[in-house]
């Protein structure tokens, strides 16, 4: 029986009834719940946040989960129990926060097109930061505070024109992206902010994509980002938080993406030796903090051997779990119960039923399964349930939160299909 490796995921293991998460069969839990299935370790999450903790102790901080990643609100209590604020990117995403029990004090809304509508409700709800995008946002977003006599905190968002080296999809930072204020036009972007009605300056963002893997590009877009500070200081516009972002790389396969600890003490170090160690400091971190946390269970439901490719059809599929026909993401895929009975290895494609070609979730695998095993997608707690559709007329999967006291809490039930059609309606003729 081989067991294959767990890449980036300590609190997975193998043992006598085969896969587990943070102790419990995944096998079991399949049975009981049904697949395909998302399972998140609620101690994953914590330990996943606790370098980022750790590097930034003592000194003036704030960890903003970017909850893009995942937004379930059990997942989003997770991280408001130990202190985090959010990363916002819409009205959606607020009402979210609020619904978890989150502190909207702690949320900075990023996004490039933010609407008067959501600009208004974050005001009520008196959010730290607007992270804006454009300086034709910076003119709507006052008017809106202005209308109600209030005075919008801001930051924006500069692009540093640096390259962060990773898929052109998640790359944010450069100069084509749509993203940010190239930050040649920062001052006279920051002049103008400071000179409107309705917006108090408190802040400078960058965010230079994801799934990052180098320490580099940060120390890239740092040194840009001080020398716009302190030209913007210089022109009389004080700004009192550092926003740095996410964008951390996690493991999927080999990837070897620095430790939170290491890439924070980086900067740090940088930000130290020029000056600027005292200012209050943000991170964004989205992938970072769950996307090791959680899996994808799905059951084999044919093997269809063919002349160029052998196909393992499962029941999960892109509308699912989207990372591999949208970036053309390589992730694990292992049985939860690796057969010792002979059965023979298959390359394969492992393909879901959706009417797409596009539709796979690994190339050229080698499976030894029969249909009716289960298998795990691994690192599938970020950008997983969070982009998953009803393509093909399919529910959404059922999610599962593992607490530290060892009970699985289903914190999401499996979509039915009558909510599929609730909100359509047939004309009368
Ligand atoms: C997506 C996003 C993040 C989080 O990125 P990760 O790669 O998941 O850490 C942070 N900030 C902004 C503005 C984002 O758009």
């Amino acid at each position: 029986m081989s067991r294959p490796p767990l890449p980036g995921a300590p609190h997975l293991a193998w043992g006598p009834a085969g896969l587990s998460l943070d102790g419990q069969a995944l096998d079991a839990l399949a049975t009981e719940h049904g697949t395909p299935l998302y399972v998140y370790s609620r101690p994953a999450m914590r330990a996943a946040l606790a370098p980022y903790q750790r590097a930034l102790a003592g000194r003036a901080h704030l960890v903003c989960y970017a909850m893009k990643a995942n937004s379930n609100l059990a997942v989003l209590q997770t991280f408001a129990q130990a202190g985090c604020g959010f990363d916002i990117v819409s009205g959606g995403e607020l009402a979210r926060v609020r619904a978890a029990g989150g502190d909207p004090a702690k949320v900075v809304f990023s996004g490039l097109g933010k609407t008067r509508a959501e600009m208004a409700q974050a005001l009520d709800a008196g959010i730290k930061c607007f992270n804006v995008e454009s300086e034709a946002e910076l003119d709507v977003l006052s008017d809106v505070a202005a209308a109600s006599g209030r005075r919008a905190p801001v930051s924006l968002r500069v692009n540093p024109d640096v390259d962060a080296r990773t898929h052109p999809y998640i790359s944010t930072g450069l100069k084509g992206n749509k993203f940010g204020i190239a930050h040649t036009r920062a001052l006279a972007a920051y002049r103008h902010a400071a000179s409107l009605p309705g917006l108090q300056v408190v802040g400078i963002d960058c965010h230079i994509g994801s799934q990052i893997t180098e320490i580099a590009p940060y120390l890239d877009a740092l040194d840009r980002v001080l020398d716009l500070v302190e030209a913007i200081e210089a022109a009389g516009i004080p700004l009192h938080h550092l926003d740095l972002g996410g964008g951390l790389g996690i493991t999927y396969t080999d990837e070897q993406p620095p430790g939170a600890d290491a890439l924070i003490a980086a900067l740090l170090a940088k930000l130290d030796a020029r000056g600027h160690g005292g200012r209050e400091l943000l991170f964004e971190p989205g992938r970072s903090l769950v996307g090791n946390a959680g899996v994808l269970l799905t059951e084999v439901l044919y093997l269809k051997p063919g002349e160029d490719k052998n196909f393992c059809v499962v029941d999960a599929a892109m509308n699912d779990l989207m990372r591999p026909a949208l970036y053309e993401a390589v992730m694990g895929i292992v049985p939860l119960r690796p057969r010792a009975d002979g059965t023979p290895e298959l390359r394969c494609d492992v393909v879901g039923p959706v009417c797409e070609s596009g539709d796979w979730l690994g190339r050229d695998r080698s499976l030894a399964v029969q249909a009716g095993d289960r298998l795990a997608v691994l690192s599938a707690g970020a950008y997983g349930m969070a982009m998953a559709s009803n393509y093909n007329s399919r529910g959404r999967p059922a999610e599962l939160l593992l607490l530290d006291d060892g009970r699985a809490v289903q914190v999401r039930a499996r979509e039915p299909v009558e909510s599929l059609c609730a909100l359509e309606r047939l004309p009368d003729a």
